[in-house]
């Protein structure tokens, strides 16, 4: 590992290991064709019409089909009951031409997403965040993992970084993100502290961390002095700054490259890696199938 702050990180590029991810998938998707007739089908949900969810659906789309698989948006009405959304997901479950199904999150106030999520048969929740996926990570014996963890997970993993009897902290403790992620680093052996609003002197934690995963959602909010010489940065926030020319994560990008060994950049880091995950988990789905 690299040492010291003469040093500039190397870049841990999403953008370019996501493309390479989604050539195997369409590898993996022309032998599934060939070989046993079976087209990997991806059906993702959408209710309302939340102008990021909308734009985040169409990009799932577009990649499944440019990997060779089939997707259906299916675009419900943001008034659509608990029950009409239950309905859609209960007729996907039983059509076994779709081996992938997922609900944009997050859907509109008055729906229960939870609920909802549970009722997504276990072998086609490619988005791995119902109940049964999440327990089954907590046990050890997830199929899927929520897409963004794995993406981080598989992005160290193909780096060759060493997750095992590492010091990893991460920041954030949400359902789709920072819980999950810290469960994927557990089970990989490393040594895992979790963070969130209440943690007392967390560039005191921050600083105890070889792997560092920032899931928190505020602009450059851990400092770049609060990362040891050398350690890896993974940085999955994703905040709009008004006059800033791109999206900005949630770590002083310039300081933390000159102290970290990698690093996310932000855009082209963790958030390409996300739906390349969805697609592979979807191909797992209909290799499982087929
Ligand atoms: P979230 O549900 O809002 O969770 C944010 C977490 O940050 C919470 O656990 C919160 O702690 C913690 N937090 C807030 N303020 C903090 C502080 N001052 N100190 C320490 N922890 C603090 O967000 P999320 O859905 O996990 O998303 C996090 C970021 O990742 C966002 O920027 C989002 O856009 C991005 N994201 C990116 C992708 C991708 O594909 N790249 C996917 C999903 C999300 P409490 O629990 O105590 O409130």
């Amino acid at each position: 590992m690299l040492k010291g702050t003469a040093l500039e990180a190397k870049i841990l590029d999403g953008g370019a290991l996501a493309k390479q991810i989604r050539g195997e998938l369409a590898e993996r998707v022309e032998k599934l064709k060939v070989e046993k007739g079976v087209t990997p089908r991806l059906s993702v949900i959408l209710v309302g019409e939340d102008p990021a969810s909308v734009t985040y659906t169409r990009m799932k789309k577009k990649a499944c089909e440019a990997t060779g698989m089939i997707s259906d948006l299916i675009e419900l009405p943001a008034s659509s009951t608990q029950d009409e959304v239950k309905g859609v997901i209960a007729k996907l479950n039983a059509d076994t031409s779709v081996h992938g199904i997922m609900v944009q999150h997050p859907v509109p106030s008055h729906l229960d997403e939870l609920d909802i999520l549970a009722t997504v048969a276990v072998e086609k929740d490619v988005d791995g965040i119902s109940a049964l996926s999440l327990g089954r990570l907590v046990l050890g014996t997830a199929d899927f993992v929520s897409c963004t963890p794995l993406g981080i997970i598989t992005l160290l993993e193909r780096y060759g970084i060493e997750i095992k009897g590492k010091e990893a902290v991460v920041v954030g403790r949400s359902i789709i993100l920072g819980k999950p992620v810290a469960l994927a680093l557990l089970e990989r052996h490393a040594t895992v502290t979790i963070c969130h609003s209440r943690t007392q002197d967390l560039p005191e934690v921050v600083r105890r961390a070889d792997i560092l995963v920032a899931a928190i959602g505020k602009p450059e909010f851990i400092k770049g002095d609060w990362i040891k010489d050398g350690a890896v940065v993974v940085d999955a926030g994703y905040n709009k700054v008004e006059g800033a020319s791109h999206d900005v994560g949630d770590v002083e990008y310039d300081a933390a490259a000159k102290r970290a060994s990698y690093i996310t950049p932000v855009p082209g880091g963790v958030g390409p890696m996300t739906i390349a995950m969805l697609l592979s988990q979807t191909v797992k789905a209909a290799e499982k199938y087929a």
